[in-house]
């Protein structure tokens, strides 16, 4: 695989056309036109982005500041360890955007980037917040440092990190398909067995503002990673030398591997919660790495997990389609009921 280093693009060049003419390593003007770009659907996608704005205070947590402390300790301990492996994983996603963006040739890539540059930036706002809500100073910094100490989660983010720091040292074609790999996994898969957690404790009635703020999070990350799946897809259309049955085996280890991983994880984290099923969850934790396989244009390599065995999750996503108003409306939320008819099934 080639590992010619990609130069920063140019800000403004008038020389150049203002349609790109590749993604990565090409040439435009740096003058965006949203009616005279490469990929016209992009346009769409930065529209449903930016129709997603939120903001961390918008929340109410009160309640959740009052039933923290009636949480079973399991249940706290595993609150603070997932909110402290969420801000570990969402910290890097304010910056690899900006990183792909300042290689990206093409302005509409660029701006896309800008919008979930500015989300992951609220994201993690929203950790502060919600532990600032609940917690004292000490144990909010406690959770912040997990992402340092804890083995199980240095372990887990082992791979990811070094990927993600070689594009840095490496701005390659190939580093940029591989950070959009581990970028699709992360928006698509290592955030959802923590979700999960919070929409359990939301069924019963526990911890609501938290769910809120998770769902506008889950929102966003289902949006970036139908994003991020479609660069990867373009890119790799764009740079054909790069699209070998070596490549895609790679990216078929790294989803496996990184399958485990999660499992082991959400062991780790969730293995002493009552009324969640660890098998349930591996089953649901396959079925999103299938999900995203398909979506960055692989095939399943969990046959028996094409359907989402927890299906009671999509109740917390049924106000995604709905206006920002309804959403923001939690008492609609608290009664929703899990429907299988709904049609929903990003979850
Ligand atoms: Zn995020
Ligand atoms: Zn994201």
């Amino acid at each position: 695989m080639s590992k010619d280093l990609l130069e920063k693009a140019k800000t403004l060049e008038p020389m150049n056309p203002n349609k790109s003419t590749a993604l990565f390593g090409g040439e435009s003007s740096g003058i965006l036109n949203w009616n005279d770009i490469a990929y016209p659907h992009w346009y769409k996608m930065y529209k449903r982005l930016i129709g997603n704005y939120w903001q961390a205070d918008e929340v109410n947590m009160s309640d959740d500041l009052r039933q923290f402390a009636s949480l079973t300790d399991e249940e706290q301990d595993a609150y603070l360890k997932i909110i402290g492996l969420l801000s570990t994983l969402d910290a890097p996603q304010t910056r690899t955007a900006l990183l792909l963006s300042l290689y990206a040739t093409d302005p509409s890539v660029q701006s896309i980037m800008a919008v979930i540059a500015q989300q992951e930036a609220v994201h993690n706002e929203s950790y502060s917040y919600v532990l600032s809500s609940v917690v004292s100073f000490d144990e909010q910094n406690a959770s912040f440092q997990l992402g340092r100490t804890d083995p199980v989660l240095l372990e887990r983010n082992e791979m990811i990190m070094r990927q993600y720091n070689a594009f840095v040292e490496e701005p390659s074609v190939e580093n940029i398909l591989k950070t959009l790999v581990y970028t699709s996994l992360l928006e698509g898969m290592f955030f959802y067995s923590g979700f999960a957690f919070f929409y359990h404790l939301a069924r019963q009635n526990k911890m609501v503002g938290t769910s809120t703020m998770i769902s506008y999070i889950n929102r966003d990350e289902l949006e970036h990673g139908r994003f991020i799946a479609e660069l990867f897809r373009a890119t790799l259309h764009e740079n054909p030398d790069l699209n070998t049955g070596e490549f895609s085996d790679w990216v078929y280890s790294r989803f496996s591997e990184s399958v485990d991983l999660e499992i082991e994880w959400s062991t780790y984290v969730l293995g002493n919660i009552d009324g969640i099923d660890l098998d349930e969850m591996a089953g649901y934790i396959k079925y999103r790495a299938n999900k995203m396989l398909r979506m960055i244009g692989l095939d399943d390599i969990y046959p028996e997990h094409t359907e989402n065995p927890m299906k009671w999750i999509r109740a917390y996503a049924d106000n995604f389609d709905s206006t920002k108003t309804d959403f923001f409306e939690q008492k609609s939320r608290q009664y929703t009921k899990t429907s299988d008819l709904n049609g929903f099934d990003d979850l």
